[in-house]
């Protein structure tokens, strides 16, 4: 027979996966022999039974949690259910991985009626009987049935306002049991039944809203944005009661061994006399500081900084916990590492391992990788941020503060910041066109769009804060004014924008620089020392590679030519080239367009030094460099002698229905060898004068997209050969360059060993690899996802999270026929997965030699790297 069920002293601190990360704790703690009033833990596999079960809870499971409680009322010599010393009890959730707000605890359970009268009798304290109850009745009321708690609340406060109180304390037993008779009403109300009296139908009822809330709309979110599995469950902790609030001897608190925002050694907490549970995070009361038990309760705080001291020791690692003292006695109730900000996490490691406590291996494993997010953006002013209004929010699409002036267009934000303002972009959706107005932002709203859309992206890569898809916006960019929230926002109003929590505020809120302190440094450097993956960066300026290599990045994984485009002197050309119907006049449009591609290039190598930089050749679709605007179709038709007509007919001849599966990658090469040769020219001329002026050992790395079959890459490949020959002979020069494709297009995976026999290396391009597998666009998926998360049907967004299972075996196929063919196959990555922690790891197992990730997340990517190689070698 299964086991369901473990005492606290049957579990350690191992059993996470089974009893939970609080049940597997308390059982830990239960061991240190530490204080700890005893329960039992209902495991997570019971609550998977649940689910698989038809969402029941069958007789065995049943049966092993009253068998458990047998033994509880044993250790405790109390019954549950007894009507005059009634044994009580809270039911308290704990999943493997923390997860806040998923359920409420519900205590004191196991008064009903009756039995309050006798607990009231036997603690000879009415009121402190009648307060748990009401307590209870509101708890299991809220989490077990639903029935709202303002509704209570509402109740309590109306008896408060008419006997004329301030303070909950001040409440009689009297007071309480009207409380209690309203409160009963309303559960009638409410429910069309009377509040059970039956404790066993009371654990029941609790344990199973505890399986419920696993699946709850809150939990889903949150484990989609933290990477925790769907099929993981949630255990159920059964604990003996201990009282806060019998009194001014009684209390309950919250501590950290250290700082949680700036790691400080030294305990910091706070906690309430005569209180219940969660009162000292709800804000009724102020609490005290922690120090201040010393005065209040000498002996209590003596014992309370013991087993603190030796709970950190025990576990190496700063500890988050919580504790209630009922009459004098102190009992710790939950132990944890605690939630830190990336600063004091840094800080936190670096101390272990000065004092001894940790390896550096482990300090480098400790850092969350996604947190070091936090230490590269700017960030609001905590005290400004707090009096802020918030009128809505939407994705946290790139991370950062930002204040700033709103613009509605391009233009008028590159002019504004030009004058020196700082300027918040607010568009319905952003396009390349806008690139330079994105540039100038200090952060961008957008009304439309996903985690993955154009905005998002490209701020990412910018490290400009962005919030997008905020649909609740009402824009009229013509008329320059947006509506949200019954604001009425006009150009050149204030607004606030906090990209890592998608928050939207009105006015200018200060905001603070991002500090880098030395243990930063000192974490990357062990990180540097243990990672296999190489770290490059997606970059398409000097001034992003400059500051990708500021962080730490070791080559351009991705240059992204099309960028380069867009620029008002240059977009001209490349429309001429477009619209020209014989190769010359393209040849002859392309030509004007080389002095400034080489250009880009060379300022790119000479910020690179001689790292790699892999640039890939144009990839998107012509139509996206047309012109839509009347105005700049009759310049084009006037300067290359067309009628308006002729150039429309031309932009109408490019629409197409499936862009992203159109004319677009090496298509383009093969249609258009002209733009290929063009490029090919000025990469090799960048490089051989870069090479020769300032004396970098360059190895230009020619990237051509989107193949899907062997014969295409070489046809490309031979154009550019073709080029590049010809250019190293006109400069006598015998520079080395690299011809190698993005993996993007799934036959390209199935084809890799033959594909690999024309390539230098293989790139994986895993957005576009993650659209064409799945069958749906990036820019579209938003529209659907959600109805699949909330069915299960997928966990997480595949564009910003590999997904392993189907697109990874992909990656590894065609990594693994790549090297059949060619073993010294150079292999990398350079979607957005490039900077997520767990494609990094998933990278790391299958071998790759390199990401590629936008420059400000090269530090996420390397320790990342480092945790991946750190996990495999088993230290
Ligand atoms: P969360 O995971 O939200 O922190 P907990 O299960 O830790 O929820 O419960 C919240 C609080 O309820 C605890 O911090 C503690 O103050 C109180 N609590 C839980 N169980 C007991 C208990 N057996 N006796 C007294 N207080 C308890
Ligand atoms: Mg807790
Ligand atoms: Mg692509």
């Amino acid at each position: 027979m299964a086991k369901w069920v473990y005492l606290f002293k049957e579990g350690d601190a191992g059993m996470r996966n089974l009893l939970g990360g609080k049940g597997a704790n308390l059982a830990e703690m239960t061991n240190l022999g530490l204080p700890i009033p005893q329960g039992f833990t209902v495991t997570t596999e019971a609550c998977t039974d649940y689910y698989n079960s038809g969402k029941k809870i069958t007789d065995e499971i049943k049966d092993q949690i009253f068998a458990a409680l047998v033994e509880l009322e044993n250790m405790q010599g109390k019954k549950f259910g007894d009507n005059t010393d009634p044994l009580l009890v809270s039911v308290r959730s704990g999943a493997r991985a923390s997860m806040p707000g998923m359920m409420d605890t519900i205590l004191n359970l196991g008064l009903n009626d009756v039995a309050v009268e006798g607990f009231a009798q036997k603690t000879g304290n009415p009121r402190f009987a009648y307060d748990s109850y009401r307590r209870f009745i509101q708890m299991y009321s809220d989490v077990v049935m639903e029935v709202s708690k303002t509704k209570f609340d509402a109740i309590l406060e109306s008896v408060k306002e008419a006997k004329g109180y301030k303070l909950d304390t001040e409440l009689t037993a009297d007071d309480l049991k009207e409380v209690i008779a309203k409160y009963k009403e309303l559960y009638k109300k409410e429910l069309g039944q009377d509040f059970p009296q039956d404790a066993k139908e009371q654990l029941m009822g609790a344990v199973t809203a505890v399986f419920r809330s696993w699946d709850n709309p809150r939990a889903i979110v949150y484990r989609r944005m933290n990477d925790i599995p769907g099929d993981w469950g949630t255990a159920v902790n059964v604990q003996a009661m201990v009282f806060g609030n019998m009194g001014n001897t009684s209390g309950t608190g919250v501590a950290f061994t250290r700082n949680p925002a700036t790691g400080e050694n030294g305990v910091f907490g706070e906690y309430l006399i005569n209180a219940q549970g969660e009162d000292v995070v709800a804000g009724i009361r102020t609490p005290q500081p922690i120090t201040k038990l010393a005065e209040d309760l000498p002996e209590c705080y003596k014992e309370f900084m013991e087993i603190s001291k030796k709970l950190e020791d025990h576990y190496a690692d700063m500890q988050d916990m919580e504790f209630t003292i009922q009459e004098g006695k102190l009992y710790f109730l939950q132990t944890r590492s605690g939630k830190r900000t990336a600063q004091a996490a840094l800080n936190i490691a670096c101390d272990l391992v000065d004092e001894g406590k940790i390896t550096p291996e482990t300090a480098v494993s400790r850092i969350e990788a996604k947190s070091l997010d936090q230490l590269l953006h700017p960030t609001f002013d905590p005290a400004a941020l707090k009096a802020g209004r918030v009128l809505g929010s939407a994705l946290p699409a790139s991370p950062g503060a930002a204040a700033g002036k709103v613009y509605f267009t391009a233009e008028d934000a590159k002019a504004a910041a030009e004058k020196g303002e700082r300027v918040v972009l607010v568009r319905l959706e952003t396009s390349p066109e806008d690139i330079e107005g994105m540039h100038a932002a200090e952060g961008i709203l957008t009304v439309r769009g996903g985690m993955t859309s154009h905005a998002a992206v490209v701020a990412r890569g910018m490290g400009t804060c962005c919030v997008s898809g905020c649909g609740e916006i009402k824009i009229d960019e013509e008329a320059k004014y947006f509506e949200l929230a019954g604001e009425h926002i006009v150009e050149g109003d204030y607004i606030s924008l906090d990209g890592s929590t998608g928050n939207i505020y009105l006015g200018d809120i200060k905001t603070v620089e991002a500090s880098v302190g030395g243990n930063f440094g000192r974490i990357m450097a062990w990180a540097d020392e243990f990672r296999k993956l190489q770290v490059r960066t997606n970059a398409d300026t000097p001034a992003d590679a400059k500051n990708a290599v500021n962080l730490g990045a070791e080559g351009i994984g991705l240059c992204r030519t099309e960028h380069m485009f867009f620029e008002s002197d240059r977009i001209e050309k490349i429309r001429k080239m477009i619209l020209s119907n014989t190769v010359e006049a393209r040849e002859a449009a392309l030509a004007d367009l080389i002095p400034f591609q080489k250009g880009d290039f060379k300022a790119l190598y000479e910020v690179m030094e001689g790292k790699p930089v892999t640039i890939r050749f144009l990839d998107p679709p012509l139509h996206e460099f047309i012109p839509t605007q009347e105005s700049d179709i009759a310049a084009l038709a006037k300067d290359m002698n067309l009628t308006v007509e002729e150039v429309k007919a031309t932009c109408d001849s490019l629409h197409e229905f499936n862009p992203m599966m159109g004319h677009r990658g090496c298509r383009l090469a093969v249609t258009y060898p002209e733009i290929a040769k063009m490029q090919t020219r000025a990469v090799m001329e960048a490089a051989i004068e870069v090479k020769s002026e300032k004396g970098f050992a360059i190895i230009p790395e020619i990237m051509i997209p989107l193949v899907g079959e062997k014969k295409e890459l070489q046809f490309v490949k031979n154009v550019v050969v073709e080029t590049a020959e010809a250019v190293k002979a006109e400069k006598g020069s015998d520079i080395e360059y690299h011809i190698g494709t993005m993996m993007e297009i799934p036959r390209a995976c199935l084809m890799a060993d033959e594909i690999a026999e024309e390539a230098d290396f293989f790139s994986f391009g895993t957005n576009d690899l993650t659209q064409m597998t799945f069958g749906f666009s990036r820019d579209d998926a938003g529209k659907f996802l959600d109805s699949y998360y909330k069915e299960k049907i997928y966990e997480s967004d595949p564009f910003a999270r590999l997904d392993q299972a189907g697109v990874g075996q992909l990656v590894k196929m065609a990594a693994e026929k790549g090297r059949t063919t060619k073993p010294g196959l150079k292999l990398g990555i350079c979607g957005e997965h490039g900077g997520d922690p767990s494609t990094v790891e998933f990278c790391h197992n299958i071998g790759l030699n390199y990401v590629s990730c936008s420059p400000f997340r090269v530090p996420i990517a390397k320790l990342a790297a480092a945790q991946a190689a750190i996990k495999n070698s088993g230290k």
